[in-house]
């Protein structure tokens, strides 16, 4: 469970990026936040990362209070969650299954579970054919599919996608989202930033809406109860 309480956030100068957000997100929800650019989504996304602190309030996931986190936790925290980024961040010298098992590398798993889990991942994602095709010969869609795979390869209990389809064609903006919402289905949270009103009315999933770093609506786009 994601828990923002009073939450927070100055840069410094300039209006807060963050005012008084307080957001629950339970295990297993889906949910789009939206919101104009500058609005304060990446903020949000960045505090349930740890990759910065609020000013204000506090940030809990799976009941641990981040601002308690020490330095040496912060990176084992990070790899329980799985992030999918706009620009895929793949590593362009690797193939699809060097970069799925890159992430495995890391933290230290053996070559035999290597063998059996990035295949595992590939499957779901239908790239098991395209193993040993290298970013640059994949469509925006295929290389945003790799960098999933690579998201779900630890096996973690929280998905966060910053706008993922935001360099993909529509069609396969769709895939992507349906992809992510059958992971949901298995019981994986997913946080989902996006610009794409298309996709968020079709999929009708919890959409939070965030203007000028507060929380303005809260419920289902096109569904009957809002939960404002
Ligand atoms: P995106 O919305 O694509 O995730 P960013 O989060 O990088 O983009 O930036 C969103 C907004 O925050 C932009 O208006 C950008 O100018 C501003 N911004 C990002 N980083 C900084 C920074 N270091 N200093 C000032 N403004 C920043
Ligand atoms: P969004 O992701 O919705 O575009 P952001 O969270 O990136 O919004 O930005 C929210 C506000 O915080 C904006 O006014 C932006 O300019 C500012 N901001 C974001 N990152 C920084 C930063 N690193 N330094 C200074 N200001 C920032």
């Amino acid at each position: 469970m994601v828990e923002l309480v009073n939450v927070s956030k100055s840069y410094g100068k300039g209006p807060l990026a963050l005012d008084d957000v307080s957001l629950t997100v339970e295990d297993g929800e889906f949910v789009f936040i939206v919101g104009s650019s500058g609005a304060g989504k990446s903020t949000l996304l960045k505090l349930l990362l740890r990759e910065e602190e609020p000013t204000g309030g506090k940030v809990l996931v799976d009941g641990v209070d981040l601002g308690r986190l020490t330095r040496r936790r912060i990176p084992y925290f990070r790899r329980s969650i799985g992030v999918v980024f706009q620009d895929f961040r793949l590593i362009p010298q690797m193939n699809v299954f060097e970069n799925v098992a890159f992430a495995l590398r890391v933290t230290n798993v053996s070559t035999k579970e290597i063998k059996r889990r990035v295949p595992y991942v590939l499957d779901l994602v239908g790239l098991l054919p395209k193993a040993k095709r290298f970013p640059e010969q994949l469509s925006g869609g295929e290389q945003q599919r790799v960098a999933l795979a690579r998201a779900l390869v630890n096996n973690p209990s929280m998905i966060i996608a910053d706008e993922p389809t935001g360099n993909i064609d529509p069609a396969m903006s769709f895939e992507i989202v349906e992809l992510l919402s059958e992971i949901n289905k298995c019981g994986t949270t997913v946080i989902m930033v996006t610009h794409e009103h298309e996709l968020v009315s079709r999929f009708r999933h919890r959409t939070v809406v965030i203007d000028r770093g507060r929380v303005v609506a809260d419920g289902k786009i096109g569904g009957k109860r809002a939960r404002q």
